[in-house]
């Protein structure tokens, strides 16, 4: 019999921790393992906010995952999943091909769910992926070119569907970059606006009160608009129509209103919760021996009525209980149940602010902003030790204006 071959798809938090794990504990020759993704780089998704407001340089973002990879125990292979056959067990790439394989771990994080509000999948920008994030930023920079000659308002309205983590971490980035590209463009900063709209009573719903009124003073102070407990009804590219009867003239929604599993895993007739694959406490699809699914793309049962959030710590942790779980099931061993450890939560509100907390302690401010540098290099560490933690923060490129 032929080495048995694993197969990841996803080159994200998930899918990247696990094939290092594996090249950590598979022998030489004991499987082969190819890792899958639609780009050549992997994107620190966490901070994606930045590369929408232009307040980080793309390196920092984005890092080659061939050079990730450490040894030739795991092959990268750059093309997109259109299919999973379970019977035959291959998977269908877009090029045509087709990838057998024994064990399968499916890592293909999240999707943006727009609920179907008309006119936000045609109009709105969205936090998806590197690519989609950096169309923003063009976008941004477009209207204050624009502004220049036609003086349209709507141009530098900017407005943010969305306050929970990852509305409030970017409306933090474009308090700091909107001021910065009113001076390269020589456009007074009081024409500009920043609008977050969100459904709930509050910013950070699920946060504590601290955290909540902290952000709230903070962003109100630094010149949001802040209109909560207000719903999107429609947008239109020029103008944003909300249930309280008025309307926001703006040409620039981003829709961070919230996320769901990867659209393509409701074609893999695999059996899906809320959008997302089910998975037992082994982190293998439920009613199989040889699928596994992680990160956004699992729905992983906490109680009978909720599943584990899509964060990157979730992912992260499961890639290290499944990674070890693949190289059980080729060698005949005991698999070992997922158990999350919840570390904390931390929203950055751009570079000098955050809220959260970290090992129960409630955190907020600078020392808090500090603390979010902290997670975000421990993630490197995790991924390529200290030399990928220094190689990361010794970047010197500039951000963009
Ligand atoms: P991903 O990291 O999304 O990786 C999926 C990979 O699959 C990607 O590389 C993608 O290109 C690839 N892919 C997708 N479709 C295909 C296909 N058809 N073919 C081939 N490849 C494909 N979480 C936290 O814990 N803390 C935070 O502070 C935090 N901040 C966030 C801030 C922002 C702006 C965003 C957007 C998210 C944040 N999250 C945070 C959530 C976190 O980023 C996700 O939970 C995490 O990325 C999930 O990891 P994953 O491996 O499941 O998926």
């Amino acid at each position: 019999m032929g080495k048995p071959k694993i197969v990841i798809l996803g080159g994200g938090y998930g899918g990247l921790i696990a094939s290092r794990k594996l090249e950590k504990m598979l022998k030489n020759g004991e499987a082969e393992v190819t890792l899958v993704n639609k780009h050549e780089y992997h994107y620190i998704a966490t901070q994606l906010h930045k590369t929408g407001a232009g307040t980080a340089a793309d390196d920092k973002i984005t890092m080659n995952i061939p050079d990730l990879l450490k040894t030739n125990k795991v092959t990268f292979k750059k093309a997109t999943v259109e299919s999973v056959d379970c019977e035959k067990r291959q998977v269908g790439l877009q090029n045509g091909e087709k990838l057998s394989y024994d064990y399968l771990l499916i890592a293909l994080g999240f999707d943006v769910n727009t609920f179907g509000i008309p006119g936000i999948e045609e109009h709105a920008f969205k936090i998806k992926s590197f690519k989609t994030t950096k169309a923003i930023y063009h976008h941004i920079i477009k209207q204050f070119d624009a502004y220049k000659e036609d003086k349209d308002p709507s141009r530098l309205t900017f407005a943010v569907a969305g306050a929970g983590f990852t509305g409030v971490e970017l409306v933090g980035e474009l308090i700091e970059a909107i001021p910065a590209l009113c001076k390269k463009f020589d456009v007074p900063v009081e024409k500009t606006r920043i609008v977050n709209i969100e459904a709930s009573p509050s910013v950070l719903p699920g946060f504590d009160k601290e955290a909540i009124d902290f952000t709230t003073k903070f962003v109100k102070k630094n010149g949001v608009e802040l209109m909560t407990s207000t719903k999107i009804l429609e947008y239109n590219a020029i103008s944003i129509k909300l249930d309280n009867g008025s309307e926001v003239p703006s040409r620039t929604l981003i829709w961070s209103g919230g996320v769901r599993g990867n659209v393509i895993l409701e074609s893999l007739g695999l059996p899906l919760n809320r959008g997302r694959i089910e998975v037992d406490q082994y982190l293998r699809v439920a009613g199989t021996e040889n699928i596994y699914c992680i990160g956004d793309a699992a729905y992983f049962k906490k109680n009978e009525t909720s599943s584990l959030p899509p964060t990157a710590q979730v992912a992260i942790q499961q890639a290290e209980t499944c990674a070890p779980n693949l190289v059980a099931a080729i060698r005949g061993e005991a698999q070992k149940a997922f158990e999350y450890h919840h570390k904390g939560t931390v929203a950055s509100i751009g570079t000098m602010a955050a809220v959260g907390k970290v090992f129960g302690f409630k955190i907020s401010g600078l020392f808090a902003a500090f603390m979010k540098q902290v997670i975000e290099a421990r993630y490197l560490f995790v991924l390529g030790g200290p030399s990928l933690v220094l190689k990361q923060f010794a970047k010197t490129s500039k951000p963009y204006h």
